[in-house]
């Protein structure tokens, strides 16, 4: 305590004392931030001021007479007070001021700056007098100040400015990542570790943020010490003083250039092709999307040029698929090679690529020029030979380009480019082709008639008709089963129309047993009949269908279900049939054969059967395209086509059939080149079985007359 300077306004000593006195008790009482506590050497509590009542929280009346140990110091440091206490006495000293961490009523600790001093007056116990400054917001702020800077030594890097940006600190982790040690950057800005990776712009809308908002938090590229740039998570806080001035910035970094290599190794899955390294299907969309869009804005055309390898699945066949995936990493290398740096190469899938023209020119004509230029380089370029290993392989393609501005609908851009792509390949292979209003007009019109089809087959709406064949006679020896379809409200379709669809979809498969099921119950119901139960039965069947896995099985479930004698059921095939497989066919019809079935090859001599499969087929029938029978009149090479075809089954020993004879010349002609067996308009339509009968009762009348 401060040495008090006697205070002399009155004579009378005594009263001076007390006045004295008494002014210091009211100073002691009241002393907010000063809490003063007396106690007898026992302990006992003789003085307890307002302030003590505030920071131990007992008031004076509860803690005078009690006890200092009981009171206020906690069990661990009694001993050690009670010692002090009496040193205190027995010396008449104060031992030194310091800390201590006392309690409160309610038991939490109470930090305090504690100064002792024993006052003995004569005729007086000595009092010990504590005086006790409160220093919990002190110790609070101390552990704060811990906690902020072990916080600062996180992992995140971490840096803190003044006002004007210069650093101030930096922690271990911001070293660690930037390469800068805190000599190094305390005292710099933070251009120390900017990149030039981002536009004058962003920072400056992130100072805004700053000065506006006290905060920003963003991705920023930033430079280590070493030269390489890496991606980094940002957040910076102001922090204001009391008047709300910005004093500081407290800047924490999280390195994610892990995240972002993680990110868009995800990205390259998603959008590109693992093997060619081309953007996919999908990115390809999206560019094309982003194209459209862009030729809106500059009135420009682009293109887009659908690339299929031709041949490509018998190579992988028969070389095998690492040979076929070296072959496309070879063709999208070349592809990339030839197109500009602003458009795209991308791979469908399998063997196909898509190609992507931008910026063409404004006028249709002219971007379609440049669009076939483009094309017919790609062809080029694709048609030299590819060396894998030590296969070398001549290549070709077919493209089909379509162009695009504004307003296009990205599906239907790359159904056009597809189809036209289709054309190419069907009028001969490695060409181009543009895509064509009529061209969509007869994609409408397939798929109206292939919903028509399903629908038929639903609703049955399949008529079989029958064509007589006959003898030289003119006698009907059999007929042959064409199908027809009754379509509501348009009448009688013919199969040339249909046969097509059903076969590229795959309905020719029910339709095509539904023939020949509704062939064998005829069949079966003619055996009852004496006017034609020697009739044979011919019914075309389709490659498609025949190359069913189990087309052998169909067939005999067939003949059993409708009891029909196989033995005068004939199966019409094409030579079309014979390009590939041929092994295959032969052991199918080698199985049918052994339970009586015939074949009959039709159209036979428009294909390109060669002699040496024909000999292997164990066929019974040769039929004579009516091409050849129409230009037999006219055109010397049918002439002798057809002298060949009936040369030819005389020695394999097949019969001969001509089809397509309209007129009576035509039939002696035939007959004259030694054909005996003829279909045709000359002796009947394709007739409802109803019609066929009528003839055929007619016929036997005839005869029997005839006899
Ligand atoms: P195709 O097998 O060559 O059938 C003969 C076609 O020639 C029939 O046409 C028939 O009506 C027609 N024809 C018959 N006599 C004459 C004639 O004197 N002059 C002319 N100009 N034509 C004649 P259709 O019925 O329109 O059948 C066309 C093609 O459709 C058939 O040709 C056949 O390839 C296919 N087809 C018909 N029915 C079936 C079937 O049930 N299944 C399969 N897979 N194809 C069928
Ligand atoms: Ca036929
Ligand atoms: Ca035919």
């Amino acid at each position: 305590m401060a040495e008090i300077t006697p205070y002399s306004a009155f004579r009378d000593e005594k009263h001076s004392r007390e006045v004295s006195e008494a002014r210091f008790k009211k100073l002691f009482d009241e002393a907010d931030a000063m809490s003063i506590q007396g106690y007898l050497p026992n302990g006992t509590v003789v003085y307890w001021n307002q302030a003590s009542e505030k920071i131990y929280g007992y008031t004076a009346e509860e803690a005078l007479g009690g006890n200092l140990l009981d009171l206020i110091i906690p069990a661990d440091i009694r001993q050690e007070v009670e010692g002090a206490v009496s040193w205190m006495f027995e010396s008449g000293q104060g031992i030194p001021a310091g800390r201590l961490e006392l309690r409160h009523k309610n038991g939490h600790a109470v930090h305090v700056h504690s100064s002792h001093t024993v006052i003995a007056i004569p005729n007086h116990p000595p009092v010990l007098f504590c005086m006790d400054a409160d220093m919990s917001s002190l110790v609070r702020a101390e552990a704060e100040l811990r906690i902020a800077a072990a916080a600062f030594e996180s992992q995140q890097g971490m840096f803190i400015t003044d006002a004007q940006g210069v650093i101030l600190r930096v922690n271990q982790a911001f070293t660690l990542t930037t390469g800068y040690s805190a000599e190094e950057a305390v005292g710099q800005t933070p251009r120390l570790i900017r990149s030039d990776y981002h536009p004058a712009a962003y920072y400056e809308a992130m100072w805004q943020s700053l000065l506006d908002s006290g905060f920003w938090q963003g991705e920023i590229w930033n430079r280590r010490k070493s030269g390489e740039v890496y991606a980094n998570w940002i957040t910076i806080t102001a922090v204001r003083d009391e008047k709300g001035e910005i004093t500081h910035y407290v800047c924490s970094q999280i390195d994610i250039t892990q995240r972002k290599d993680a990110e868009a190794q995800i990205m390259h899955l998603a959008f590109y092709d693992p093997l060619t390294r081309l953007p996919n299907r999908r990115l390809l969309l999206d560019r094309l999307q982003q194209a459209i869009a862009a030729s809106a804005r500059n009135q420009s055309v682009g293109a887009l040029l659908f690339i299929d390898l031709d041949n490509f699945k018998t190579l992988n066949d028969t070389l095998g698929h690492d040979i076929g995936d070296r072959l496309l990493q070879q063709v999208a290398e070349r592809l990339t090679a030839c197109i500009r740096k602003n458009d795209t190469v991308a791979r469908l899938g399998g063997d196909e690529f898509l190609v992507m023209l931008e910026d063409l020119s404004q006028s249709q004509p002219e971007a379609a020029t440049q669009a076939e230029a483009a094309g017919r380089k790609i062809l080029e370029a694709l048609n030299q030979i590819y060396q894998i290993d030590n296969h070398k392989y001549l290549g070709s393609v077919s493209i089909g380009i379509t162009l695009f501005s504004r307003q296009a609908n990205v599906d239907e851009l790359l159904k056009q480019a597809d189809l036209a792509m289709y054309e190419a390949k069907s009028s001969g292979r490695n060409s181009l082709r543009f895509f064509d209003l009529e061209m969509q007009k007869a994609v409408t019109l397939r798929a109206e008639l292939l919903n028509g089809l399903q629908e038929a087959l639903r609703e049955q709406q399949f008529r079989l008709y029958y064509q007589p064949q006959v003898n030289h006679e003119g006698h009907i020896t059999g007929a042959e089963a064409l199908v027809r379809w009754e379509r509501p409200g348009v009448g009688l379709v013919s199969p040339v129309e249909f046969i097509p669809v059903a076969e590229e979809s795959g309905l020719i498969k029910p339709l095509g047993f539904w023939v020949l099921e509704t062939a064998c119950s005829q069949l079966a119901d003619w055996a009852l009949k004496p006017e034609s139960a020697a009739l044979t039965l011919s019914v075309n069947v389709s490659p498609v269908q025949f190359n069913c896995a189990d087309f052998v099985e169909q067939v005999l479930e067939i003949l059993h279900k409708t009891g029909a004698n196989a033995q005068q059921l004939k199966l019409e095939l094409t030579e079309s049939l014979l390009v590939e497989k041929v092994d295959e066919v032969i052991a199918k019809m080698s199985a049918l054969k052994a339970h009586g079935v015939g074949f009959s090859l039709d159209d036979f001599g428009t294909g390109y059967s060669s002699l040496a499969y024909l000999r292997r087929l164990p066929l019974d029938q040769l039929k004579i395209d009516r091409s050849f029978v129409r230009d037999l009149l006219d055109d010397p090479n049918s002439a002798a086509i057809a002298q060949t075809i009936i040369d030819l089954s005389q020695t394999m020993g097949l019969s001969v059939i001509a089809e397509g004879v309209e007129t009576e010349i035509q039939r002696v002609l035939l007959a004259s080149l030694g054909c005996h067996a003829y279909q045709g308009y000359l002796f009947g339509r394709p007739l409802p079985i109803e019609q066929l009968q009528e003839q055929l009762i007619a016929q036997v009348i005839t005869t029997e007359l005839v006899i």
